[in-house]
């Protein structure tokens, strides 16, 4: 059984003329109903404009100028005569169909074209490269058109090009799918929880079409077709959030990273981004950590890779993990600077079990024993919380230490993985406000923690104070292991060692405990992202909610040593407290100018 190429090219002359859902759905079922099984994958995604489903990221996209080339060849116009049809009527696929219609094709069209045929050439097109590759790319685009009538030829250039679109959505098939092959509207759950758990339409299709429903059934995740992610609502009252979830539930530091969907199979790893993008080559770090950090054969799991300071493990600024991005020669480069740890926070799969049908405490139990924990591959941090006092600690210590706030997650008999949905099973409380910090801040070093890697024999990062004018103490506002160059680190190794001490200074208040202490004397210069709540450190304790400290967040040494200044002529936590609340009323008024 086959199906003539002008099949569906009536279907997308039809779609193009209506605007009405409910008739591109009656179209689409029509259709459906007609194409035999085992090419409705291929009808399915030439409907969408492409050959494979998104995640692969196999492009047809064939240049205009290539196109160009090709239809002169078929129409015998030459170039820049199709180049002005092209700018006159906006659309080469237009231009195409008015180039042949004036043509006779005898003795090239005893064939008609099939779906299968189109499909192979627009594949070859996608697929080939390297040298030679833009000849054979005319070659198939001109054999395809000088096979097509004028009006397959314009839909054809269209889809070759990469620019179908019909504005066919993924739930608009389903729907089609639904109707034409099932049973209506009562199937669209099954079909959507198939394709929310592949991600592939043309799979999903091809399965209904071959298995029936019961094939929809017994629909099981695959390692390396992606699952789409489970998506949370956001709440920012911790009380409120309690309710949703029942009065209990499981709090996680909320990374700010990249989330990874990491599918492995015997050793092979597979990376998927939040938008299902195939990511595998900009992460090679993170094959080396999951191979060697993940108990078992064929699993996907979900974390958040975050960038982190290679000499003291502590997170850093999301912007520095989005570089990886299609920077490939540099890659190595990067990956050393700013290597990343992956925080797991979810199970989907594990041979042969598909966990997405479990709770989230079974799966987060499963996971936990698949990890073999290290410094940088490590399960989220989690916490059971039943009473809101706890989540605004956790996130306060979320914060601390480098996280844009909570997740909190419902650890009900339903908290199934609702693959593809946003929906009250997670919640996301991110801090209320988030601006620049405007002012760098000069402040002195009163403790030091021991270099690793690179940072070995050297500081990794230094313990800095504000001073306390008030009670002639300096207290702690952040550990700051960014912007010392090299020589940086050999001048503070040099001008530390006769500030040491082997124990706390009196005059130090801190619940940090550092790797070597100093007489307040040396003061910095640091530039922040901003001024957060702290529990662990002591600037300002107590003076915007009880128990909680302000600590800078993201701490840069700017390069200049205040040396002309003393330890009294720093930064004053007095000041600190002032920049945090002048920080949260540009936050407010920026809101209120958003809201008028
Ligand atoms: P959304 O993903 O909800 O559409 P978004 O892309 O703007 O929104 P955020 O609002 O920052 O993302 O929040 C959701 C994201 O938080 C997740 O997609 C995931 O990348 C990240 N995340 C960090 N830590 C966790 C965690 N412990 N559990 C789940 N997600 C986490």
């Amino acid at each position: 059984m086959t199906m003539l190429y002008s099949r569906l090219v009536e279907t997308y002359q039809k779609i193009e003329g209506t605007t009405k859902r409910l008739e591109i759905t009656k179209l689409l079922v029509d259709l459906l109903k007609e194409t035999p099984a085992d090419i409705i994958d291929k009808v399915v995604y030439l409907t969408q404009g492409k050959l494979y489903p998104d995640y692969l990221g196999i492009e047809i996209g064939i240049a205009e100028k290539l196109a160009i080339k090709a239809l002169a060849i078929v129409s015998a116009v030459k170039e820049p005569r199709i180049a002005d049809e092209y700018k006159r009527r906006g659309d080469l696929g237009d231009a195409a169909e008015a180039l042949l219609a004036g043509k006779t094709q005898v003795g090239l069209r005893n064939e008609r074209l099939t779906v299968e045929e189109v499909y192979t050439i627009l594949d070859r097109i996608a697929k080939s490269s390297g040298p030679g590759s833009v000849e054979s790319k005319i070659r198939q685009l001109t054999s395809l058109i000088s096979k097509a009538s004028p009006i397959e030829a314009k839909y054809a250039t269209r889809t070759a090009l990469g620019r179908l679109r019909l504005g066919v959505a993924d739930m608009t098939l389903l729907d089609a799918l639904a109707h034409a092959l099932a049973r209506g509207k009562e199937s669209k759950p099954l079909l959507e929880q198939a394709y929310n758990r592949s991600s592939d339409l043309g799979f999903v299709a091809r399965a209904l079409a071959s298995g029936g429903i019961d094939a929809l059934r017994s629909f099981k995740v695959t390692v390396g077709r992606p699952i789409r992610p489970m998506l949370a609502e956001r709440l920012s009252d911790p009380q409120e959030i309690l309710e949703k979830m029942n009065g209990r539930a499981a709090a996680e530091y909320k990374y700010d990273g990249l989330r990874i969907q990491a599918h492995l199979s015997n050793r092979k790893v597979t990376l998927f981004s939040r938008r299902l993008e195939n990511i595998t080559d900009q992460f090679p770090d993170l094959h080396i950590l999951l191979n060697q950090g993940i108990v078992g054969g064929e699993l996907i799991l979900e974390g958040e890779a975050v960038p982190v300071d290679p000499s003291t493990g502590e997170l850093l600024p999301f912007q520095l993990v989005s570089q990886r991005r299609g920077r490939k020669y540099e890659l190595e480069k990067t990956i050393q600077e700013i290597p990343v740890a992956l925080f797991a926070f979810d199970l989907l799969y594990n041979n042969g079990v598909d966990y997405t049908q479990l709770e989230f405490p079974r799966r987060r139990e499963a996971l936990a024993k698949l990890i073999r924990r290290n410094e940088r591959l490590d399960l989220s941090r989690q916490i059971i919380v039943t009473k809101p006092e706890q989540l605004d600690d956790f996130m306060q210590q979320a914060v601390a230490d480098g996280c844009e706030g909570l997740m909190i997650k419902s650890v009900r008999p339903d908290s199934t993985y609702k693959a593809g949905a946003r929906g009250w099973g997670w919640i996301k409380y991110k801090r209320e406000y988030k601006s620049e910090m405007q002012d760098t801040v000069d402040l002195v070093v009163v403790g030091a923690f021991a270099g690793r890697g690179r940072r070995g024999g050297t500081y990794g990062a230094l313990l800095l104070a504000a001073y306390d004018e008030k009670d002639d103490v300096f207290r702690t506002a952040c550990k700051c292991g960014s912007g010392f160059k090299d020589e940086d680190l050999a001048k503070l190794l040099e001008i530390l060692e006769k500030y040491k001490i082997n124990h706390r200074h009196a005059r130090v208040d801190s619940k940090i405990v550092a790797d070597t202490w100093f007489v307040p004397g040396l003061v910095l210069e640091v530039i922040g992202a901003e001024i957060t709540l702290s529990p662990i450190h002591t600037c300002g304790l107590n003076s915007i909610r009880p128990g909680a400290g302000l600590a800078i967040r993201f701490p840069r040494f700017t390069g200049k040593y205040r040396t002309e200044k003393s330890p009294e002529d720093a930064t004053t936590t007095k000041e600190i407290i002032e920049m945090y609340r002048s920080q949260l009323k540009k936050l407010s008024e920026t809101k209120s100018v958003e809201a008028a």
